[in-house]
């Protein structure tokens, strides 16, 4: 079922990044509105000065934008209901204002903040609790509260809630029929003395005047909506349907902050995880294609979400999961665009294997090997981080040759979980001739039983240094061959040369690796480490 008069919205508060909460949000409505044929609005409400800033505005829409969120109308876009932030909606909400006045919804109100303290305190000493404004400028007489406003005395506005409202009653595509008293409802606050709107009222003038047709929304606000729907009925507007989502929570069944880690939809990006799989994750995060189905590419979110799959059961929020999920998408993405995504992490393995080749110094690397073959010893090492010209240059290489960058893409994704470990593990392919040996790589594999260590190392190097095709497989079953005359197992066999060629026994696969570096720089790194081995063992 399609509906193109479907208009939904995310109304973000740029009081702080873009939450986990606030993009399972923004992704239900995006989807929603994809798959109902309809638009999806973008609107900043920053109607809060001291906690809204510019900057979280930009990081916001660059989280947005990161997470392929397309909206039709809002900032950037434009659109024929804007402007799209709050701030510069007004005139809007004066215009609001004065259709309550006139249609006798809303009333001034002069009481001060210490006369309603006064009155809250005198409640909570009565042992009674407060039951909200208590209307004492509802029935003022209108000449004299004219007068007071053109004395300039300072004064709300306020909703006339009718007295005689039954309960407000809605339909919610979530949590189904809901229904509030109207009685504890107090006359709230419209317009505040310093002319600005209250939430509850900006909101509704703003989802009114755009002609919102659906609210979805975190359940935080299912508070709001009584009151919201007193305000539409106050302007005589159609109320839109609701639709509210239920908490997220983390691991341990407590509501998700902080403590859990990572809240931020920037920080799930700074670690590796994939635009494509935030958006799966978080709308199974409370809704479900069938109860079963895990991958769901965001095309057939986009065609198939509804909001009667929508759950109001607490969703938990399930790290693993997560870590799966990404680890599934970078299987199935093709090499150009895993490059493209990964630049900084690419970028980061060059510098890092870079500055190492340019920092070699023999004899102090040998002294560091001895003193781990002796006894252990581990040299404090602190890696100063990356100054920008060293990324500059890596993401200089990967925009230069791209195309060899891809040929690091097979040799991860089967195993890569996060775009990040691609730092980790290719420093090895900027060494030149250099190599950065492991001590523990060293001890362990080269030394323990260094005569034939030393015998499978200069075999391969000869097979190596005669290749015809410098490729993989038949480079691969050149050495495999080596191991019935040397009466080895191919594991004896390779893992010399891995340290050799890699540094250390735990790298990509070596073949591999090993046809996208020059022959030359293998040669030197076998070379190399030959002799290391030697002066450890005199
Ligand atoms: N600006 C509100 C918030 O960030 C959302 C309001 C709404 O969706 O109605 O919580």
């Amino acid at each position: 079922m399609t509906d193109s008069n479907v208009r939904v919205r995310f109304a973000p508060s740029p009081t702080g990044k873009l939450h986990i909460g606030g993009a399972r949000t923004a992704i239900y409505n995006w989807a929603f509105a994809r798959a109902m044929g309809g638009k999806f609005i973008l609107r900043i409400e920053d109607t809060d000065p001291e906690r809204s800033t510019e900057e979280n505005t930009q990081i916001i829409l660059r989280a947005m934008r990161w997470l392929g969120l397309d909206w039709d109308e809002g900032p950037e876009v434009g659109g024929e209901f804007g402007p799209y932030h709050q701030t510069q909606r007004f005139d809007t909400y004066k215009a609001a204002l004065d259709t309550l006045i006139e249609r006798g919804a809303a009333y001034p109100c002069f009481c001060t903040k210490e006369q309603l303290d006064a009155k809250r305190a005198a409640a909570e000493a009565a042992g009674e609790a407060y039951a909200g404004y208590d209307r004492t400028c509802r029935d003022l007489d209108p000449a004299e509260a004219k007068a007071r406003i053109e004395a300039g005395e300072p004064h709300v506005w306020r909703l006339k809630v009718p007295l005689d409202h039954g309960p407000i009653e809605f339909d919610d595509a979530v949590y189904g029929h809901m229904s509030f008293p109207a009685d504890v409802m107090d006359d709230m606050i419209l317009v505040r003395t310093d002319g600005t709107p209250t939430y509850n009222f900006a909101v509704v003038c703003d989802d009114a005047n755009m002609q919102i047709t659906h609210v979805i929304r975190g359940d935080d606000h299912l508070s709001n909506t009584p009151r919201q729907i007193l305000i539409y009925e106050a302007l005589g507007l159609p109320v839109p349907t609701f639709a509210h989502l239920s908490m997220i929570l983390g691991g341990d069944g407590k509501k998700l902050s902080k403590r859990h880690g990572a809240t931020s939809v920037e920080e799930y990006k700074a670690q590796g995880f994939l635009p494509d799989t935030m958006v799966n994750f978080l709308a199974l995060l409370g809704w479900s294609l069938d109860g079963e189905t895990t991958i769901i590419p965001r095309d057939v979110l986009c065609r198939e979400f509804s909001l009667d799959r929508v759950t109001k059961k607490d969703a938990v929020f399930d790290e693993t999961k997560l870590e799966w999920m990404n680890g599934q998408y970078i299987k199935e993405m093709d090499a150009a665009e895993w490059v493209e995504l990964s630049r900084p992490w690419l970028a980061e393995a060059f510098a890092a294997g870079t500055r190492a080749a340019a920092n070699a110094d023999e004899a102090a690397s040998l002294e560091e090997l001895r003193a781990f073959v002796a006894d252990g010893t581990v040299a404090e090492s602190e890696v100063a981080p990356f100054v920008d010209e060293e990324l500059a240059a890596g993401e200089a290489d990967v925009d230069a040759r791209p195309e060899w960058y891809a040929k690091l893409y097979p040799l991860v994704a089967e195993r890569e979980t996060r775009l990040t470990d691609a730092a980790e593990k290719f420093p090895y392919m900027f060494w030149g001739s250099h190599v950065e040996l492991d001590p523990k790589s060293v001890k362990k594999v080269l030394l323990k039983d260094g005569a034939r260590a030393d015998e499978a190392l200069k075999a391969c190097r000869e097979v190596l240094a005669n290749a015809e095709a410098w490729e993989c497989d038949p480079m691969q079953e050149a050495c495999r061959a080596l191991c019935e005359p040397l009466d080895m197992k191919a594991k004896a066999l390779f893992q010399p040369l891995r340290v050799a060629v890699c540094g250390n026994m735990v790298s990509p696969p070596l073949f591999e690796s090993i046809e996208l570096l020059d022959r030359a720089d293998v040669l030197a790194r076998i070379d190399y480490t030959l002799k290391v081995m030697e002066a450890l063992q005199d």
